[in-house]
């Protein structure tokens, strides 16, 4: 049997000024020793500060992005390196919002997940399907080929985590069915097996997003091959992250 610690990893996106702060020892207070890994990702502007609160609790810290290069000539760009060096444990790479927004595709976020791997930082490699992609019926099609695409070859499970985000899940209050959830991350862990073999099939995490809540995160993190949530919206507060955290502890 497979034991992978499951983990409760928060996306601020862009939330967050200083007096977000304040919920980092909220949380902090609240959670002793949880039994699953915490991860929150606040915008950069927080990392550092956050870094110097967390310091000594469970709860560790995460990047939302990063620059596929080291350092140069990228404005209003960040380095792994400068996650790391800010006190990031890990980074996002791929999120929807990244792939809509400023146009990433499965190269770039590839090339972002092996920047993250230099600096020493897990990449959390998002895929996921539109709605359109579920109603026409491609959703294993779309997520098999972000896989195969997005993922470095020389990918390790400890500094790997994939996230499945249905993008039309995301910050709308719908999910799919647990059934759902269940076919896609069996299908991802097969399709990682494939390619990287039984060791890696096995250790790698897979954690869900899209409209996780304190409500509906226990049945989730239930699902088999479901390692825990990567959350949005409901991880901006700490009265309501912790009820995720309690259930995938
Ligand atoms: C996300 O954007 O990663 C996410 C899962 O958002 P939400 O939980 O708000 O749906």
């Amino acid at each position: 049997m497979p034991t992978r610690r499951k983990m409760a990893a928060g996306n601020w996106k862009m939330n967050g000024l200083a007096e977000a702060l304040s919920e980092l020892d909220t949380l902090d207070a609240t959670l002793p020793r949880p039994r699953c890994d915490v991860l929150l990702c606040p915008p950069a502007t927080l990392l550092s500060s956050m870094a110097a609160l967390a310091k000594g609790t469970a709860i560790k810290l995460g990047g939302q992005d990063c620059h596929w290069q080291e350092k140069g000539a990228h404005t209003g760009d960040i380095s792994a390196e400068m996650l790391a060096d800010a006190g990031a444990v890990a980074v996002i790479v791929g999120h929807s919002e990244r792939r809509a927004d400023h146009g990433e595709d499965d190269a770039t976020v590839r090339a972002k997940a092996e920047a993250a791997h230099r600096a020493g930082l897990t990449a959390i490699i998002c895929v996921g399907e539109t709605g359109d992609d579920r109603d026409a019926g491609r959703t294993l099609d779309v997520v098999g080929a972000q896989l195969d695409g997005s993922i470095p070859d020389n990918a390790d499970a400890a500094g790997t985590i994939i996230a499945y985000e249905p993008v039309w899940a995301i910050g709308t209050g719908r999910t799919p069915t647990l059934g759902d959830i269940e076919e896609v991350h069996r299908f991802i862990r097969a399709r990682l097996t494939d390619r990287f073999g039984d060791a890696f099939g096995d250790a790698v995490r897979l954690l869900y997003g899209g409209s996780v809540k304190a409500g509906n995160a226990a049945e989730i993190f239930e699902i088999a091959d479901v390692d825990g949530g990567l959350v949005g919206g409901a991880s901006l507060k700490a009265s309501d992250f912790k009820g995720i955290v309690d259930a995938a502890s």
